[in-house]
C-alpha cells in the first residue's frame, strides 16, 4: 500500500511523492530526490516541522521541545517521524529549490482552443508527459505567452488530471490582453505552449461538512476541477452548493457540465446570478445578493471563493460585515499579472 503525498513548498510549488506504508515523509521524499531540510532525523531538532493540511497520519516519536501538544493538535508534525495512513497534503515551510527540487515544466501542444462565448476561451493542452502530472483540484499552472518568453499568465486547471494526457483551462478574453490576444488571433491546434506547475494553496480539502462554492466569471474553472474530483471519489457525504456569478448572459459557460454534475453528485446544487438586469436568468445581481442562511449552516460550512479581485474582495467584506464565520474559508484572486 502506498499513499500520494502532495508537498506544498513555501514558494507555491507543489510536488507529489508516493509514500509506502510505514515510511516517513522525509524518507519517501528523499527516495524520490527531494531533501526536506533536517538535522537529526530523530524527532528532536524540529528543523523538518511541517503542517499537515489534510489526510491521516501517525506522529511517530519526538520530544516535546520539537513539537508541542498544541502544535500537534493543530496539524503540525515532524516530517522525519510522520507516517501517513492516507493520501495527505503537507505544507513544507521551505522553498522548493532548498529541497533540491523545483517547479515542473511541460512543453505542450494546443489540442483545442475554442471560444465558448465572446468573453471566454476553453483551452486544452496535450503532452505525453502530462499523463504523469498530478495536481490538487483547484490549483493552477503558469502558461508562457507564446512569442513572449518572459511573460506568463496563471490559469486554474478546469478539469482533473485523469483525462489521459491533456489538461484544460477556462480563460477570460480580456480586451487588449497579451494571452487573450494570442488565444483570439494566433492560437491553433498543434501550436506549442510551455506550462509550469502545479502551484497554489486553493484546493479542495477533505470534506467534513457542507461546502459553499462562490465563483465569479472564469473563477468557475477551479470548481469544475473540484467537482470532477468529487465525482471520481464517488460523490459527497455533504451538500455542496455553487453560486456562479457573471456580468452578462454571454459570460455564462459550462452550464451543461454543471447540470451533469447535479446528476453525478446527488447532493450538488448550483445557481447562476447575473449582474445585468436584462438577463434571462431569474437571479439578478451579485453573488452576495444570493447568499442565503440555508447555504451557511450557521457557520458549519467550508467556503471556497474564486474570481476577479473586486468580486473576491466584495464577497470577503460581505462575510466579515455580516459576521459570517465559516468553519473554513479559502479564496483565490485572479489578480492580473504584473509583467
Ligand atoms: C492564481 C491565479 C489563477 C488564475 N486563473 C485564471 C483562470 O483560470 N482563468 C482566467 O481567465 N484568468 C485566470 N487568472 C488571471 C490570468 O492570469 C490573467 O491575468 C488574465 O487572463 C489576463 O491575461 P491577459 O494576458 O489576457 O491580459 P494582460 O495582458 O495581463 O492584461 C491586459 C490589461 O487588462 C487588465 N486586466 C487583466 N485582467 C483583467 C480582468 N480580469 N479584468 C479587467 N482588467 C483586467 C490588466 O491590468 C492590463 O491592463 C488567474 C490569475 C491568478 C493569479
Amino acid at each position: 500500500m502506498s499513499y500520494s503525498i502532495a508537498l506544498n513548498f513555501e514558494d507555491g510549488v507543489t510536488r507529489f511523492i508516493s509514500c509506502n506504508e510505514s515510511e516517513t515523509v522525509v524518507d519517501a521524499a528523499y527516495r524520490q530526490g527531494i531533501s526536506i531540510p533536517m538535522d537529526c532525523r530523530e524527532g528532536a531538532c524540529a528543523t523538518c516541522k511541517c503542517r499537515v493540511e489534510s489526510g491521516d497520519y501517525g506522529l511517530g516519536e519526538y520530544i516535546e521541545d520539537a513539537l508541542s501538544q498544541d502544535e500537534a493538535d493543530t496539524g503540525y508534525a515532524l516530517a522525519c517521524q510522520m507516517r501517513p495512513s492516507s493520501d495527505c497534503v503537507v505544507f513544507i515551510p521551505t522553498g522548493s529549490e532548498a529541497c533540491g527540487t523545483k517547479q515542473q515544466s511541460y512543453v505542450t501542444r494546443i489540442k483545442d482552443v475554442r471560444q465558448l462565448s465572446d468573453s471566454t476561451f476553453a483551452l486544452e493542452l496535450q503532452s505525453d508527459a502530462l499523463s504523469a502530472l498530478a495536481f490538487l483540484p483547484g490549483q493552477y499552472a503558469n502558461l508562457q505567452v507564446p512569442g513572449e518568453a518572459s511573460h506568463h499568465r496563471a490559469y486554474s486547471f478546469s478539469s482533473m488530471t485523469a483525462r489521459g494526457d491533456t489538461v484544460t483551462f477556462l480563460i477570460r478574453n480580456v480586451p487588449g490582453g497579451l494571452m487573450s490576444g494570442f488565444l483570439s488571433e494566433r492560437a491553433a491546434p498543434g501550436g506549442e505552449l510551455v506550462m509550469n506547475g502545479p502551484f497554489g494553496s486553493f484546493y479542495l480539502r477533505s470534506m467534513a461538512r457542507p461546502v459553499l462554492m462562490l465563483a465569479g466569471g472564469t473563477g468557475l474553472a477551479p470548481f469544475l476541477a473540484m467537482l470532477d474530483k468529487i465525482v471520481a471519489a464517488g460523490g459527497s457525504a455533504h451538500p455542496i452548493h455553487l453560486i456562479y456569478g457573471v456580468n452578462t448572459d454571454r459570460d455564462v459557460v459550462e452550464i451543461e457540465r454543471l447540470e451533469a454534475f447535479t446528476r453525478a453528485i446527488p447532493d450538488f446544487t448550483f445557481e447562476v446570478c447575473v449582474v445585468d438586469t436584462n438577463s434571462c436568468y431569474p437571479k439578478k445581481g451579485y453573488v452576495t445578493h444570493h447568499l442565503e442562511p440555508a447555504h451557511l449552516y450557521d457557520g458549519d460550512v467550508d467556503i471556497y471563493l474564486c474570481g476577479p479581485p473586486p468580486m473576491v474582495e466584495a464577497v470577503a467584506q460581505h462575510l466579515r460585515e455580516n459576521s459570517i464565520d465559516a468553519a473554513s474559508f479559502h479564496f483565490e484572486k485572479f489578480a492580473p499579472s504584473i509583467s
